[in-house]
Order: structure tokens, then sequence, then C-alpha cells
């Protein structure tokens, strides 16, 4: 088989599109053979089974910082979106590399919040409530001393690396969907107890973490920075303690309750875990959520015989079937969901980075400049303390 090609090649890779499935595959593996040590190979669940047979590691994007962080390698190439790759920039030392083997490989999703936008819902907050910066805060990490009162940034880790270090300036923090309730708790007392969040750029993580906390509807409201600057909202930010950007991804919005409620008819036995970016009705409606790796050991978990429909990115999906021939596993959207960004590392890009790294040269390094990386650090830092 040849590969379909998902976008105009350059020159140099025009060559490997034209060669089969199998050739890039040993050549792949004997790219990976000569790098040895110096090379690690990172996987985030959503990529397809012919990236995922070449990578090193696994695991969702809590894990893959950590990892990052951890590694010896000099070479680190990230089979993920560009957010995970600029964290993990962020994340090692100045001798390690970061490689994208597909640079355009982005998140819908992270670019819904710019930084332009951002400082203006920001200012905007800050100047309606009258709460405190903690930018002027000694030290950030503390909770609020009694009587004080904080705004806090949090942003998910699909966010652009200036977002990071805005947050991280700002004395706020990253989270996954691994974490994020660990990590709301730990800025709500940050805030104190007339303070409160702003979460970005995912509205669906923030509002189903919001209740997994116990907080009300009414306690929580949508920022969309358009309206908010053409009309004077101010009233409406006053009470909510969780302030969430408008945010989504396009592919867990796919997911709805009557697709559960279709396969619970044909399927009264049947389990559904559903990824937190899907709406709260959606994770209402299922019997679990929670990251990828949390769906991975989930399903793990259940017994064999069970029939399971899973709410998430499809390479994912299709692997635990594969991986549990006894268990009936299915996407909760017959129609399919992949990720479209996910989908651009295909193998002939991973092998065209690696023969390139044997011969010495450094393709598609993610590189965050130090002024927004050592802001970022810090927010990272204090994401990876809040253990999963
Ligand atoms: P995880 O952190 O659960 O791996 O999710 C990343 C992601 O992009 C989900 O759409
Ligand atoms: Fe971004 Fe959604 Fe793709 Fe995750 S699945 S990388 S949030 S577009």
């Amino acid at each position: 088989m040849v590969f379909t090609l998902p976008m105009a090649p350059s020159t140099r890779l025009d060559h490997y599109w034209t060669l089969s499935e199998e050739d890039v595959c040993q050549r792949i593996i004997s790219a990976k053979k000569t790098l040895g040590d110096r090379l690690m190979i990172l996987g985030h669940h959503y990529q397809s089974d012919e990236i995922i047979l070449h990578a090193d590691e696994t695991g969702d994007s809590f894990m893959l910082a950590q990892m990052a962080q951890d590694s010896q390698a000099e070479l680190i190439v990230f089979c993920g979106v560009h957010f995970m790759a600029e964290s993990a920039d962020i994340l090692t030392r100045d001798d390690q590399v970061v490689i994208l083997p597909n640079i355009r490989a982005g998140c819908s999703m992270a670019d819904m919040a710019v930084l332009e936008d951002v400082e203006l819902a920001w200012e905007y907050i800050l100047d309606s409530t009258g709460l405190r910066d903690p930018i002027h805060r000694n030290n950030p990490d503390e909770h609020a001393p009694p009587g004080e009162s904080f705004l806090i940034p949090v942003t998910y880790m699909n966010s652009s690396a200036d977002l990071k270090s805005f947050v991280g300036l700002h004395g706020g923090i990253v989270c996954t969907s691994s974490n994020a309730s660990g990590v709301l708790q730990w800025a709500f007392d940050r805030a104190g107890s007339e303070g409160k969040v702003l979460f970005f750029p995912d509205q669906h993580l923030g509002r189903n973490t919001g209740l997994e906390m116990g907080l009300d509807e009414e306690e929580m409201v949508v920022w969309t920075p358009n309206d908010w600057q053409k009309e004077d909202k101010r009233s409406g930010i006053i009470h909510p303690k969780l302030i969430l950007w408008h945010g989504y991804c396009s592919v867990h919005k796919r997911f709805t309750v009557e697709q559960i409620e279709n396969f619970r008819k044909l399927h009264p036995d049947g389990i559904v875990v559903v990824h937190p970016e899907c709406t709260k009705e959606v994770v209402r409606a299922a019997d679990a959520y929670g990251s990828t790796e949390y769906i991975r050991r989930f399903v793990a978990s259940q017994p064999s015989g069970s029939n399971i429909a899973i709410g998430t990115e499809i390479n994912l999906v299709r692997r635990l079937n594969l991986a549990y021939p006894d268990t009936k596993i299915t996407c909760l959207d017959e129609k399919i969901c992949p990720c479209s960004t996910m989908y651009m590392i295909q193998p002939p890009y991973l092998l065209d980075v690696l023969e390139q790294c044997c011969e010495g040269k450094i393709p598609n390094q993610i590189i965050v400049e130090k002024e927004t990386a050592d802001e970022a650090i810090l927010a990272l830092r204090r994401m990876l303390s809040i253990h999963v």
C-alpha cells in the first residue's frame, strides 16, 4: 500500500510518499537504531498505530510532559500536536532538542484563545471585580492570606506557550484533563474565599471539572471575547467563581446524549466512557469520564465480554478494540471522528525527520523563546506537582 497524501509535500518528502508502508516502517526502524540512545520518540494516545509502533513511550498529555522532563535523550521526537511539543521544549534542558514531525500539526481548540484576547479579558475582569492580580504577590504558590482575594488564571495544556507564560507570570497554573480538579482546587485556594478563576481555552473541561468539585451552574459563566467587548456585562461576572473561555474541541463536540441513549437501547448492559472535553450533558450521561490514559485504564479494568462505547478520538478507540478482542469496543459516533491535526503525523514525516537527524541535521525543531519559557515553566511545574 502507498500512503495517501494529506498535504503538499516538500521535494525531499516527495520521495518518501512514493515508498510502500513496509519500506517506510523498515527505514524508521533502521534510523532509530542508528540514533540509539540519543533519540526518544513520544507518542500521544491519539496517534495512529503506524506511529505508535515506533514510539518509545506513549501516554496522555500529562504523562508525556513528565516523560519529556525526565528524558535524558538529546533528540525528543514528539508525535503529537504543537502545544505538546512546545511544553516538552520548555520542560527539557537547553541542550535537548524537541522535534515535531509535521510542523503544521496544531490544535484548533488551542487556537481559540490568543494572548491578546486573554489579556483584554484579564484587565476587564480585574477592573470589574476589584480582585487583585497575583503578579504582585511575593509568593503566589502560597494560599491566599485571609481576607485577600485574587483572580487566578488556569490554562489547559491545550494552549500556546505564550498563554502558559502569561499564566506563569500571573501566579497561575496549567492543567491537563487528568489533574484538572486538583489544579482547580489549587487555584481556588490561591484565589481566596471571594476570588475567581479564569479558565481557558476549553469551556467543557472547565465546566465538567467545576461541576465535579461541587460548583453550581450559576457559579460559572462563559467568556466570549467579542460579546463582552460589545456590551457592558460587568454585572455578569460579579457572582460567578469560575469564568470559562468559550473554546471547545470540534472532535469531542460531535458526541451527543442521543448517541449514548441509542447505544444503551441496543445494549442495556453496555458501558460508556468519554473524555471531559465532551459537553456536560454527555459527561453526565456516561458511566465514566477522564483523560485518554484514564480511558485506556478504564477499558483494561472491565471484565472480558463487556460492551464499551467510547467518546474520544478514533485512533485510541481502534487500538483499544484491537488490544481487547474479547471485549466489544466501539466509538460512540458511528461516523468516526478523527483529530485532523493528530492525523498530520504520518509515517513519511517521521521517517523524514529521523533520517535528517541521522545526517546530523535538526529538522522541525520546536523552540520556545527563553523569555516565554522562563514564565511558562513556573505554570508547568505547578501542574506537574499536582499528581494524578
Ligand atoms: P489528554 O490529556 O487526555 O491526553 O487529552 C489531550 C487532548 O488533546 C484531548 O483532545
Ligand atoms: Fe485539539 Fe481536539 Fe485534536 Fe485534542 S482532539 S488535539 S483538543 S483538536
